[in-house]
């Protein structure tokens, strides 16, 4: 068997790089992601109001954020951190949707100076964003959560019952009510019930629930629902054998539940809005490392030069992450590694039992689908440090987007003059 998915990556390109941009670092692909969001927009283009908030703390690079801004997009943030990006890359207001949880005051105050749209993760949030930020926004959104199961076709897909995120359905029409007397005018719904779905189906069913949701609520509060957020959770296929999200297929499902629920409830003016991050960013990174080592002792190991410290989602969730053994695309996939990076943790392994070309040291191997969600969730255990963020532009030129981490930075936050 030899390699079955394709990166954008490719040898010739990482050793042009390598004087300049010592591995590991994340490498993103400017044409995908455009090509993508375009896709996207297009699939929703029925829908008047659509907007792609794209979900910050997936890739939350200010150059990522300022190319998906050009193409229409807004900013879903959940930090002030998330907010401060947002506001240096010049996206404020109704282009930014502040989607947070267990939000500090400091927070709230910060997504009201910039005119976020707030969408109230529980009911109580109402009075503490009153009390500290000094009044409620004309726009709200509040965010749901229906509880038990959300289920396809009697299969479930995840279970919203133990999700600690939205308001059950009494507490969203109370929440209305009390907004709506605050002086609140346009309200949205937002639901976020399953992640990394690979059925085209999710979109549908959930904006189907949402739908009927918007509906009652017109109905018992009188209040004039503006939007209705499908959130994040379109799954992009990490396995060779997965398959991609059929974007326009989604987008026309989605249509076909608004005219039946929505157009006829005198509604045909709702916006839709996303909030993807793992579908419009995740396929368009690779994490680029060199293999620095082999080790046979009772498995055979590539010792890499990144570590879980710049890709999380292998050590925390055992995900699948593809790898190219880079100028080997060719040759056959015969020889079985764990690839591992350093970190003192047997779970720093990106890949587990994986058949891959023979691999000597000094190969580069790209690990796939690391555009959202990877860099972004770097840490620096055993005082490891953060890679580079490159970007690949549509032109073939290659621009660092984020410098690496150096030991000064580690220590950054230490003083010791005071030992
Ligand atoms: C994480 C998150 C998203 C993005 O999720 P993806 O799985 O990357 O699509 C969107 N909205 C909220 C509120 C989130 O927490």
């Amino acid at each position: 068997m030899t390699e079955s998915k394709q990166t954008f990556m490719n040898l010739d390109l990482v050793l042009k790089l390598k004087d300049k941009f010592p591995t590991p670092y994340h490498i993103y692909d400017e044409k995908g992601i455009i090509e993508n969001v375009r896709k996207l927009n297009k699939a929703f283009s029925w829908n008047p109001g659509f907007r792609e908030y794209f979900a910050v703390k997936a890739t939350p690079n200010p150059h990522i954020m300022k190319l998906l801004a050009k193409e229409g997009c807004g900013m879903d943030c959940s930090s002030l951190t998330e907010l401060m990006l947002s506001e240096k890359c010049g996206i404020k207001g109704e282009h930014i949707m502040f989607s947070s949880n267990n939000t500090p005051a400091e927070d709230f105050v910060k997504a009201a100076e910039l005119g976020a749209i707030i969408n109230f993760d529980d009911i109580t949030h109402i009075d503490f964003f009153e009390k500290n930020v000094g009044y409620i926004p004309e726009t709200v959104s509040c965010r749901y959560n229906p509880g038990g199961y959300f289920e396809i076709s009697n299969a479930i897909m995840d279970s919203p019952g133990d999700a600690k995120y939205g308001m059950t359905q009494p507490q969203i029409c109370q929440a209305f009510r009390i907004l709506k007397e605050k002086g609140a005018k346009l309200f949205g719904i937002h639901a976020f019930l399953a992640s990394n779905t690979m059925t085209d189906d999710y979109y549908p069913v959930l904006a189907g629930q949402l739908f009927r949701l918007a509906v009652s609520l017109k109905e018992e509060t009188g209040c004039k629902i503006g939007f209705i957020n499908l959130s994040g959770g379109i799954g992009i296929p990490y396995r060779p054998d997965g398959r991609e999200a059929d974007i326009l297929a989604i987008g026309e499902s989605v249509r076909r539940v608004y005219e039946q629920i929505l157009v006829p409830a005198g509604m045909g003016d709702v916006a839709i809005y996303t909030e993807l991050g793992r579908f419009v960013l995740g396929p368009y990174g690779n994490l680029i490392t060199k293999a620095i080592h082999q080790k046979h002792i009772h498995k055979n190991y590539i010792g890499v030069d990144a570590c879980a410290c710049n890709l999380m989602r292998p050590a925390m969730y055992g995900a699948y992450h593809h790898i190219t053994v880079l100028g080997k695309e060719n040759l056959p996939c015969d020889h079985m590694y764990d690839i591992a990076g350093g970190l003192c943790e047997n779970n720093d392994k990106f890949a587990v039992d994986r058949w891959l070309p023979a691999i000597t040291v000094g190969d580069y191997l790209a690990i796939h689908d690391t555009g959202a969600h990877g860099h972004a969730m770097g840490y620096n255990y055993n005082g490891k440090l953060r890679s580079a963020e490159l970007l690949l532009r549509e032109n073939g030129d290659v621009i660092q987007i984020r410098r690496a981490e150096t030991p000064e930075d580690y220590f950054a936050t230490l003083d010791f003059d005071k030992l």
